[in-house]
């Protein structure tokens, strides 16, 4: 909707040396002024929440900037706290062990200025399992 208002600032404007836009401002139109049609669907309500599927899987699962993937990489969750779990390794003589644990912090400060656990699968008490990936 054309407006009687000047439009702000545009980058071809600016490149151009000017300081404001020769044209007006461009609003949609408030929502109150909408005209709703009822229109046919192009795709059954199966299709289009097989799509919304689709959709919400490619965000999670999408290439992240992870140097090493790891196979249960944002699929694992904590069972007493929530927090996702991630990959972590040690290294033996041997070998290195990997190892999935929360992301709970490992202690938080107390009142009496010692240190709680925040989660029961803290690493002094969890039990590790070892293997790749
Ligand atoms: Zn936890």
């Amino acid at each position: 909707m054309r407006t009687d208002q000047q439009a702000r600032l545009t980058r071809p404007a600016r490149l151009q040396g000017r300081s404001m836009s020769p044209n007006p401002l461009i609003l949609d139109r408030p929502a109150e002024d909408w005209v709703e049609i009822a229109v046919p669907a192009i795709v059954t309500e199966e299709t289009f929440q097989l799509a919304a599927r689709r959709l919400a899987d490619n965000q999670r699962f999408a290439a992240r900037n992870t140097k090493v993937a790891s196979l249960l990489q944002g699929l694992a969750a904590c069972a007493s706290c929530g927090y996702a779990y991630y990959r972590t390794s040690t290294r033996t003589t041997a070998r290195k062990l990997y190892y999935y644990r929360c992301l709970a912090p490992t202690t938080t400060a107390t009142p009496a200025g010692g240190a709680a656990p925040t989660c029961p699968c803290a690493p002094t008490t969890s039990t590790r399992s070892s293997g790749s990936t």
